[in-house]
């Protein structure tokens, strides 16, 4: 039982309380969705303007998540009730300054800061809490890079240690494969530094995101997330995800034990590889995950939901679920700020159908545009739905 009353103002008053959205992507807008619900004020901040979650807060900011300088300027203008990380790149130094001097920074200031990068958080899961990963290397140049390659041994996966959404991810089969999947990694890095992950392939059945929440009644799982990247990048996810009664305890219990020494409350994406019984830990984000909007088919209270009633400090008793549901990206490839979606309807007169569209206000290369999901008797069956809602939507850029 929660024994301390959770207040919330009124928005555009004295009494409001306010989260501050740091990255307003289609994952913050949701969250900032969710918190309007309660009637929380919600200030969102992006690197560009008319960003998915500026458009359904009542303020926002423009300026890079990485610039110290202004976020500190910003948030102590604001002064936010909760700081909510919507992205990895942000000057977490500076969320770290702003927590010791009483900020609250979802989940904590210190998950921010180790998951920013791969690095971070594969030495505390690894090293620190013991938990199954792959074998891997860390590399500065290429020295080192031809070093760890050699030492993980071949096939293996290289990322930069600074990316996210498969960018300068690619897999080494042979000795070919070196040279290029360096410089795939220094072109695919994000910010300064060539620094890079060496990852030994582990040839898993299936993949998993475990959506783990932490609120004031403890910590609580949804069911499985199954999903397929292409490239490193989220293309469908479905829940749930059929799973040996093994191995799903074996993943509860590292998602545990990875959110616990992570701290703070709120949802947290715990990606796991899993085969036959075993599980390795693959990595964390202390946010609702890309792979859990499927949960807004499938649940009662969405991961967006679970991670704004996490932040309030309302209780989460149970999750309820609607039935197998999957999720499909719309994406579009091209350069244009003048998009149009013509959408035939035949996908969604299916029963138990919805899209999102974000609302992105422009393309550049690949962007992910919105969502198709679907419920379905099975998650195969859901698949095909959500997959035929995606792909009913023709992206015309002008
Ligand atoms: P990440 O950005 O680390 O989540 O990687 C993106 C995707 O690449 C994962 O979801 C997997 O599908 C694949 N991948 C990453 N690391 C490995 C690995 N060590 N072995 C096999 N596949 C991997």
């Amino acid at each position: 039982m929660s024994t301390t009353t959770s207040s919330i103002g009124t928005p555009n008053s004295s009494t409001r309380t306010k989260i501050l959205l740091l990255g307003s992507g289609e994952l913050g807008k949701e969250v900032a969705l969710e918190a309007q619900r309660l009637g929380v004020e919600v200030v969102a901040c992006d690197r560009y303007a008319s960003a998915p979650a500026m458009q359904v807060a009542h303020r926002h900011h423009v300026f890079p998540m990485l610039d110290a300088e202004k976020l500190r300027e910003v948030i102590e203008s604001e002064k936010p009730d909760f700081i909510v990380p919507e992205i990895e790149a942000i000057a977490t130094d500076t969320l770290l300054a702003l927590e010791a001097e009483g900020h609250h920074v979802i989940p904590t200031a210190r998950a921010a800061r180790l998951t920013m990068d791969r690095e971070g958080i594969r030495r505390l899961a690894a090293e620190e809490l013991g938990l199954r990963t792959s074998p891997y290397r860390f590399a500065a140049n290429k020295a080192e890079f031809d070093a760890a390659v050699a030492e993980i041994g071949m096939p293996c996966v290289v990322k930069p240690v600074m990316s996210s959404s498969g960018k300068g991810q690619s897999t080494i089969h042979g000795p070919d494969d070196i040279d290029a999947a360096w410089t795939i990694a220094l072109e695919g890095t994000r910010g300064t530094g060539g620094r890079v992950i060496v990852e030994g392939f582990v040839d898993f059945d299936y993949e998993i995101t475990l959506l783990t929440v932490r609120h004031v009644g403890g910590t609580s799982f949804c069911e499985p997330v199954g999903h397929r990247q292409v490239g490193g990048d989220y293309h469908e996810s479905w829940q749930p995800q059929p799973m040996s009664a093994k191995a799903l305890e074996t993943a509860q219990s590292m998602a545990a034990k990875v959110t616990e020494a992570l701290g703070g409350r709120g949802m947290f994406g715990v990606e796991f590889f899993c085969k036959g019984d075993e599980v390795w830990f693959s990595e964390i984000s202390p946010r609702p995950h890309d792979t859990g909007m499927v949960t807004m088919i499938t649940q009662d209270l969405s991961e967006f939901a679970l991670h704004v009633r996490a932040i309030l400090g309302l209780p989460i008793p149970n999750i309820a679920t609607h039935g197998p549901g999957a999720s499909h990206v719309v994406l579009a490839e091209g350069d244009s700020d003048q998009i149009r979606f013509h959408v035939d309807p035949s996908a969604l007169e299916a029963p138990d159908t919805a899209l999102r569209l974000f609302g992105k206000p422009e393309v550049r290369g690949h962007r992910r545009l919105g969502v198709g999901l679907a419920r379905g008797a099975d998650t195969d069956e859901a698949r095909r739905k959500a997959e035929a809602v995606a792909k009913s939507v023709r992206v015309e850029l002008g």
